[in-house]
């Protein structure tokens, strides 16, 4: 396997949304499920992005893993890897995009290191180094409010600072309006005088394409999937691509086998999906409460799905509405609810694949994570896009053989979504 462009996710959902813009770009793309055995056999691909959860954990264990992810890539002849973080900058003074965006650094050999949060086509823009949410300063977003990363300043450069070693500068818009080379310029004058890490401002694509071009010379960056874009088609353009990618709706090799849907998912895009399931499969609503109080409502739940499953998809939904969520969750705690539900759903999907499930669908960002873990799937081969952000992935390496799935979190796709998911999977 030869690869050009490596990718270090902090978080699973981002790393696919990352993946689906790579591929979207013309990279033959594949992403892993953590850091990979060494003998885990990769196809050919142009990038390969490493999904960790290392966004909201003490800075030294993610310093570790990405480090550790970061050898990896290079082994295997990654001449640029980005540190894919979230494109609301999700972080304290702690870190970890400041501290993990330093040890890359030296372990690349230094340099001042582009830093961009920015994608346009999701609302997220940097002028002036601050950041904005759908056009509002980022400590006025919905996200000031974020139950694990309050963002209280929407200026980046001081946000990185506050959690950085080195020094940080800005690449701003005037200067990307320039062209590469005046960005070059800004970017050695930025060395020069001792920056280690540039906030650059971007606000269209066309800025990304510019910062995409000039980050490729260089080792390392760090940014969300807008510059995931800007790399991928400074990539293609620069003529390195020798294989195109399978065109954007080109289907993955069909697989077979039973089809499911499982979902945690309690967004209110979720909730209509699953209401829209109903006029066309057997759709089975878990019950949290004996879900939580014992094993019995898993039990049955496996035993109802083995009883239908063979004529034709089912789903089933732990997800219930917000009144539902809160009772849960005052009785069980949120925590602890959550991590039993998650747990219960993937135990749920573990059992269907083994009952003969190879095409499925889970609903739920930690939902997703918690059953692509229980199933061991190592890496995805990504597919084309079922709804915005969310692509079919293909299996790689994984014990049951050859399977397609979709993970869906939040509050993505349309009411028709898992229809839409089942006639792209065969
Ligand atoms: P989303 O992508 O919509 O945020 P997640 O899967 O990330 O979905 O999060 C949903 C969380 O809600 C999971 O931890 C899941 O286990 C939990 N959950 C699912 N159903 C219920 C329920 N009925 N009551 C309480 N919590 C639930």
């Amino acid at each position: 396997m030869t690869l050009l462009l490596g990718s270090i996710a902090d978080d699973y959902t981002g790393a696919s949304d990352l993946a689906n813009t790579l591929t979207k770009n013309g990279l033959r793309t594949v992403q892993t499920i953590g850091i990979p055995d060494p003998d885990l056999a990769l196809p050919d691909v142009d990038a390969v992005v490493v999904s960790l959860k290392i966004r909201s954990v003490a800075a030294q264990e993610a310093v570790s893993a990405a480090s550790t992810a970061e050898a990896w890539l290079r082994a295997r002849g990654a001449i640029h890897v980005l540190y894919k973080i979230c494109s609301t900058f999700d972080s304290t003074d702690a870190g970890n995009i400041g501290p993990v965006t330093d040890a890359l650094r030296k372990a690349a050999g230094g340099g001042p290191v582009i830093v961009t949060p920015a994608f346009p086509e999701t609302g997220r823009t940097v002028y002036a180094g601050h950041l904005f949410v759908n056009g509002m300063p980022l400590d006025e977003s919905p996200l000031k409010d974020h139950p694990l990363n309050p963002m209280h300043d929407a200026n980046l450069v001081r946000v990185l600072a506050r959690q950085s070693s080195g020094t940080v500068g800005l690449v701003d818009l005037a200067t990307i309006a320039g062209g590469a080379d005046a960005v070059r310029s800004r970017l050695a004058a930025l060395g020069a005088s001792g920056v280690t890490a540039a906030i650059a401002d971007a606000v269209f694509e066309s800025d990304l394409e510019t910062l995409g071009a000039v980050a490729l010379e260089t080792p390392l960056s760090t940014g969300a999937s807008g510059l995931g874009l800007g790399l991928a088609r400074a990539l293609v353009h620069s003529g390195r691509i020798t294989q195109p990618a399978r065109a954007a709706g080109t289907a993955l090799p069909a697989v077979g086998g039973l089809a499911a849907i499982v979902a945690g998912s309690c967004s209110a895009a979720t909730l209509r999906q699953i209401a829209e399931a109903e006029r066309i499969m057997p759709v089975l609503r878990l019950d949290p409460e004996k879900l939580l109080s014992g094993p019995d409502e898993l039990a049955a739940a496996i035993s109802w799905a083995g009883d239908r499953i063979a004529s034709g998809p089912v789903a089933i939904a732990a997800s219930a509405d917000p009144q539902a969520v809160a009772r849960v969750q005052a009785r069980y705690g949120r925590e602890a609810s959550g991590h039993a539900i998650e747990s219960a759903t993937s135990a749920i999907a573990e059992e269907l694949v083994a009952r003969g499930v190879r095409r499925l669908v889970v609903a739920g960002g930690e939902t997703s994570g918690a059953a692509v873990d229980r199933l061991g799937i190592p890496a995805f081969l990504i597919g084309p896009e079922i709804a915005p952000g969310v692509p079919v992935l293909g299996t790689v390496g994984n014990a049951q053989g050859k399977m397609l799935l979709a993970l869906k979190s939040g509050n993505f796709g349309g009411d028709d979504f898992f229809a839409a998911a089942l006639s792209m999977m065969h």
